[in-house]
């Protein structure tokens, strides 16, 4: 009877385990233990429990494999009491020096993120194989203690232990940021050359390369994989998203079927981040059809994807359906999206009222929600507003706010004129301001011809990331505003030779097509008309004496209008898509200030409405206006 039970609780079928279970007569440890394994491995840990105290009622004594297993029930930090009760019940029984007890322990308290009483476990075992291991590397891993992961799976190697594919899969996670590049690269070969490749360490490099930025080592792993799942190409598609090259993700996306898969609520919302990426709209309805045939749209995961994607798309009156079909558990998350999809599209009234409206539901807000309503402030200019926000954040909710919302505060500061505000900002933050807030602060600063603070934060964001080509721009033009052209000269020369092409992409889909565009670019078959009609307009503007915001250089405006991608994929919009129909542009970087005045210019001398989707929001110029009131 007991081998019954086993077989029907492995298979899953929890009804018939039970059923067994109950019609054996004297029921022994083993009997005891079988079913509260299959009730844990099944999600029923409430049951499991009961089952244990059951078990003590009718005077079978617990063992060893009964605690480990009944210790798999508390995974969540909301079980970790339970958890920490019932390891209070195993030390009164005796229990709390076994090897398997401990390792259990261990496993329990990582995955519910108390991570010190998961080393005590680890620490108090006499000697550790590679599930005690595995354990430990994974709880540091999966609450962001890299290094101590790191540490430890290097002292597992010291030690002889045989490494499995847990250990891999739970350290590769550890190498998620560029920085772990590196030794992602050197598990990498240890991986290689201890002959460890099973595919599913292989789909565990696929992650890592991608969300480290190494892309083609993230293709290069996922063509290694022997036999494809769908949880390889879910990993590969991430990759696909985390460096931004959304095409690719839906031409994978397009091959699942050839490939015999069946995707998944995860498979899709992948695809929706992709069309989100792209500006594709059609593409995106198209996936959230397959959706609803699917019957995933009632899972509020991909009812939240398809939101944002709606959102990001400019799809305002679909992302507003979706959103009222969420009707049981709309939580923070779903939330967030249909905030963002109205602030983004410039909708600031909208979007407040839902926050609002959010508040009255009694659902928590989180950091991603506030941040959102302190952009709508910073659309709209509302410094006051924004102040409201930031200390109700902190005060009624203790979320600690990040160096986004810095960023926002500073922005509003510098907008309104009070840098020294803005300074303040800075100051009192509780960590090293980093690119982010840098960006912030010196825009502001160049907007208030604060040219010493702003010479400043330009300078420390060129140590922070040498490569990015923005501070040299803003450090190029406070020099300039002093008239040092000695240093204007030096600093273009050092931006020339220190910035990787990390610059503009921006791209049209004209006739079903995509047509990208890189800064500089002179690739495109139609380069000489763009050019040629850039050149018109250019005089055009001149003529209309049109006059940037700001206080640059003649040269620099004018090279703008032929270096931009922005410009060059406006252009080609122009010469391609028939008059009366919008042109609709999308960049990857955030529009900047000339290129927004420049746009606005273009807008009134051609008579057409031109839409811009940069990394923030919607830019729909008609007429010589913005819709985002001059926010870039
Ligand atoms: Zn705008």
């Amino acid at each position: 009877m007991n081998h019954l039970v086993e077989f029907y609780g492995k298979c899953g079928l929890s009804d018939e385990a039970f059923h067994g279970f109950s019609r054996i007569p004297a029921k022994n440890v083993f009997s005891w233990t079988i079913m509260i394994t299959s009730c844990v491995q099944h999600n029923h840990g409430h049951l499991g429990l009961k089952l244990l105290r059951q078990m003590e009622v009718e005077g079978v004594m617990a063992d060893d494999f009964t605690y480990s297993s009944i210790l798999g029930a508390f995974t969540t930090q909301e079980s970790l009491d339970q958890g920490k009760f019932v390891h209070a019940c195993i030390v009164s029984e005796g229990f709390g020096h076994g090897a398997i007890i401990l390792t259990a322990l261990c496993s329990m308290y990582g995955k519910c993120g108390s991570i010190e009483l998961a080393r005590d476990a680890f620490d108090a075992m006499p000697c550790h194989d590679s599930a005690s291991w595995n354990s430990m590397i994974a709880a540091y891993a999966h609450h962001g203690h890299e290094k101590e992961a790191l540490q430890l799976y290097y002292q597992m190697w010291k030690d002889g232990v045989r490494p499995t594919d847990m250990t891999f899969t739970a350290i590769l996670r550890a190498c998620s940021s560029p920085d772990a590049l590196e030794h992602g690269r050197d598990i990498h070969a240890h991986i290689t050359d201890g002959g460890f490749g099973s595919d599913i360490v292989k789909t565990a490099l696929v992650s890592m390369y991608g969300n480290c930025g190494s892309l083609e080592e993230a293709q290069q792993a996922f063509q290694e994989i022997y036999r494809h799942d769908i949880v390889s190409v879910n990993a590969m598609l991430g990759a696909y998203i985390q460096n931004d090259r959304g095409r690719d993700a839906l031409q994978l996306f397009g091959q699942i079927w050839e490939r015999r898969l069946e995707p998944t609520c995860i498979t899709y919302a992948t695809a929706l981040s992709a069309c989100s990426l792209l500006g594709a709209i059609a593409k995106g309805k198209a996936i959230h059809m397959m959706i609803i045939e699917e019957g995933f749209e009632s899972m509020n995961v991909v009812a939240t994807a398809v939101v944002s994607m709606y959102g990001k798309c400019g799809g305002l009156a679909d992302a507003w359906t979706v959103f009222n079909r969420i009707i049981v558990g709309r939580d923070c998350i779903a939330w967030n999206a249909i905030i963002a999809a109205y602030a983004q599209n410039g909708d600031d009234q909208m979007a407040l009222h839902l926050f609002k409206q959010m508040e009255k539901d009694a659902v928590k807000p989180d950091g991603v929600t506030y941040l959102n309503v302190l952009l709508v402030c910073s659309y709209t200019g509302s410094l006051e507003d924004a102040h409201g926000y930031f200390d109700s954040m902190v005060r009624d909710h203790a979320i600690e706010p990040n160096p986004r919302h810095y960023a926002c505060m500073i922005d509003l500061c510098g907008r309104a004129g009070l840098i020294d505000e803005a300074e303040n900002f800075l100051k009192k933050m509780p960590f090293e301001p980093d690119a982010v807030v840098l960006t912030a602060f010196s825009g502001a600063c160049r907007l208030q011809g604060d040219i010493a603070r702003g010479k400043w934060a330009a300078e420390r964001l060129i140590k922070l990331d040498p490569h990015a080509d923005y501070p040299y721009i803003m450090l190029s033009h406070f020099y300039a505003a002093e008239g040092r052209w000695l240093d204007v000269a030096d600093v273009r020369k050092k931006m020339e030779q220190n910035v990787k092409n990390k610059a503009g992409r921006s791209w049209i889909e004209v006739d079903d097509k995509f047509h990208e565009f890189v800064s500089g670019d002179g690739s495109h078959p139609r380069t000489r008309e763009i050019y040629s009609l850039l050149n018109r307009l250019n005089d055009e503007m001149k003529r209309l004496r049109y006059s940037p915001e700001d206080t640059i250089d003649e040269g620099s405006k004018e090279h703008i209008l032929y270096y931009d991608s922005e410009m060059l994929a406006i252009a080609f919009g122009l010469l391609t898509v028939p008059p009366g129909k919008q042109i609709r542009v999308f960049k990857n970087l955030q529009v900047s200030p000339d290129c927004h005045a420049a746009t606005k210019s273009i807008s009134r001398i051609v008579g057409r409405d031109i839409i811009v989707r940069d990394s923030n929001l919607f830019h729909h110029f008609t007429n010589g206006i913005c819709s985002c009131g001059n926010y870039s």
